[in-house]
């Protein structure tokens, strides 16, 4: 009874880390980050001119050909790739 219950664990553990791996492949090694277009490679973030200086604003537009363009940092969708930053992943 319990050596059954043993494998069965065993083999749910097994599972649950190849789903773990796939997810880690398609997220990337950090998918603590959020996905919000913030992150999104599609995010064009829009800038407020100051003065003499660029700021960026809470707002951008998604260059995906999503139908709403304006899109807010915090938003996301399931189009969402994450942006690189040279070699490194954010
Ligand atoms: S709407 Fe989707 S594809 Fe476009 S920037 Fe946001 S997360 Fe990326």
């Amino acid at each position: 009874m319990v050596a059954d219950k043993v494998k069965e664990l065993e083999q749910e553990n097994i599972l649950l880390k190849a789903q773990v791996e796939e997810l880690q492949n398609i997220c990337g090694t950090n998918a603590s980050a959020p996905m919000n277009c913030e992150y999104c490679k599609n995010f064009i973030q829009h800038y407020i001119k100051v003065e003499m200086q660029y700021s960026p604003v809470c707002s951008g537009h998604c260059a995906a050909g999503r139908r709403m363009k304006a899109r807010r940092t915090d938003e996301t969708c399931k189009a969402f790739i994450r942006k690189a930053y040279g070699k490194n992943y954010i």
